[in-house]
């Protein structure tokens, strides 16, 4: 890269701000999906708005691409680096700027973590509804990009619903303030157009987040039962009383086993089981976990076994939530897929995925949100045997098809990124596609931030997503991978 840019970057942001040493830029090469690899030029690490700012002039006066990235924890290699681009990293910008429970409302700069949010207003009886698993790592900053979701999402809403404005650098720079901590202002809902946007019309600096009391009561309880499709019947029929319970998670018998191993929850031995959560006033909660102990009862499972401990039910939860990282223990590799249907449809999807696993002779883990009808099918391979990870990835594929044969979604809140932006031609038209490139032109002309994310592009239509394979050169010891 150009010396006399990285000398601007550093005079902008602080010179001990502005990475360049190979050993140093490569730990940005990937996010959690780690298939995808670029190593950056440089990485800058501001600390304001204002240097974030600067930064971006910068880079957009020499013509240079770039990329934000928060915690560097998203599923779909939204934060990979462009090659030879720049990485902006709001991890140093962690402070809760303002809290204001009277309004119930909390601004933050975008490193700041999710669960920090929670804990940072726990104190005044508030949380931060959207939790994702990755909560304790994951910024909002990259929330906000993702409209990340999480367990609690069926009942509180995704991120969407609790953004209420953001401080916006635009990709030439300007800095915008798009919503307030006020509800509903006039003109085009451009807050509305960020949120979930991946990083793709500018970077955000400041967020300010809606608050929720916390609940009076919370009930946990686990049913277990003797088939996938019965535990998404029970769902369905959860659903249809008109029951609303905090959260719904649902767990196969393979990730069960490995959240077992992981964290020892006390997980029952099943084929599948249901995480329910209820919460609201005690009264209610009983009344709920009544219906939901009969309706589990009557789609064959067993009634519902509730934590008696504040500690039982953080277990559970800690199960759940370890449970993408567990299925190290059961397998060398596995690719996470993120697909929607129906929630109605959940009995006979399950049952396709098993097809799909019997066909291809690869396991499959099923976590997931099973409330929202938001998939995490876990396809397991070996990287080191030939040809497993084009399967695994072609098996994936397939999922998909059986989400778009249902009238459901490519992705439910990893975002589609560089991973899947091949996939967007199969769920949108190409005249859809055409708005989209619009409006991403009318933030950002000169296409410098976050490119090839996305929306598909010509080169990466001809790209095959998935695990990195090695050029025979470089497998040679011959050149290495920059
Ligand atoms: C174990 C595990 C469990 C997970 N569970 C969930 C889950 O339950 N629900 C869920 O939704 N996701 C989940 N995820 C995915 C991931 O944690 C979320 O997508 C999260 O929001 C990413 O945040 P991040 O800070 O790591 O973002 P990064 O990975 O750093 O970036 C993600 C995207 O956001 C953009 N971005 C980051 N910061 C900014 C910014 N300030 N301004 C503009 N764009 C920005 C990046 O360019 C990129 O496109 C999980 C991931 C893991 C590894």
């Amino acid at each position: 890269m150009d010396p006399d840019v990285i000398a601007r970057l550093r005079a902008a942001v602080g010179a001990g701000a502005v990475l360049t040493e190979p050993a140093a830029v490569r730990a940005y090469e990937c996010d959690g999906l780690t298939g995808h690899r670029a190593v950056p030029a440089a990485v800058v690490l501001p600390l304001t708005t204002e240097e974030t700012a600067a930064a971006v002039r910068i880079l957009h006066g020499a013509g240079i691409p770039y990329v934000a990235r928060g915690s560097g924890t998203g599923l779909s290699g939204g934060a990979v680096a462009i090659s030879d681009g720049v990485v902006i990293c709001l991890a140093r910008m962690r402070s809760v700027l303002a809290v204001d429970i009277a309004n119930e409302r909390v601004t933050v700069q975008p490193g700041v973590t999710n669960l920090a949010v929670s804990e940072a207003v726990a104190g005044h009886g508030y949380f931060y509804a959207p939790d994702p698993s990755s909560g304790a790592v994951c910024s909002i900053g990259g929330n906000v990009a993702e409209n990340s979701g999480g367990a609690h999402c069926l009942k509180y809403g995704f991120t969407l619903h609790h953004v209420c404005g953001v401080t916006m650098v635009c990709p030439g720079g300007e800095v915008v303030r798009l919503g307030g901590a006020v509800a509903d202002p006039p003109g085009y809902d451009l807050l509305g157009v960020v949120v979930g946007s991946e990083g793709t019309l500018g970077i955000v600096t400041e967020v300010i987040l809606r608050l929720v009391p916390r609940p009076p009561a919370c009930i946990t309880t686990l049913a277990a039962f003797d088939s996938m499709e019965a535990a998404g019947a029970a769902v369905s029929a959860i659903v249809a009383e008109g029951i609303l319970p905090a959260a719904v998670e649902m767990m196969d018998r393979l990730t069960i086993e490995a959240a077992e191993a992981a964290v020892n929850a006390g997980y029952p031995d099943c084929e599948a089981l249901l995480l329910v959560e209820i919460d609201g006033p005690e009264a209610e909660c009983r009344t709920v976990l009544a219906a939901v102990d009969r309706i589990c009862r009557e789609a064959g499972g067993s009634g519902a076994r509730v934590a008696t401990t504040a500690a039982e039910r953080a277990l559970l939860w800690k199960g759940r939530r370890a449970a993408f990282a567990a299925m190290g223990r059961v397998s060398p590799d596995y690719y996470v897929q993120d697909g929607v249907i129906p929630r109605t449809r959940l009995g006979p999807v399950l049952r396709g995925i098993r097809e799909l696993e019997l066909e291809f002779g690869l396991r499959v883990g099923n976590v997931f949100h099973a409330g929202d009808g938001n998939l995490h099918p876990l396809v397991c391979y070996d990287g080191n045997v030939p040809g497993q990870s084009e399967r695994a990835l072609e098996l994936a594929g397939r999922i998909l098809d059986l989400c778009l044969a249902e009238g459901g979604s490519i992705t439910g809140e990893h975002g589609v990124g560089l991973d899947k932006a091949c996939h967007m031609p199969r769920m949108f038209s190409a005249d859809a596609l055409a708005v989209m490139a619009r409006v991403r032109d009318a933030f950002d002309p000169e296409g410098l931030c976050n490119p090839g994310k996305l929306l598909p592009t010509p080169r990466l239509c001809g790209e095959v997503p998935g695990p990195y394979r090695a050029h025979p050169i470089e497998t040679a010891g011959l050149a290495e991978r920059l």
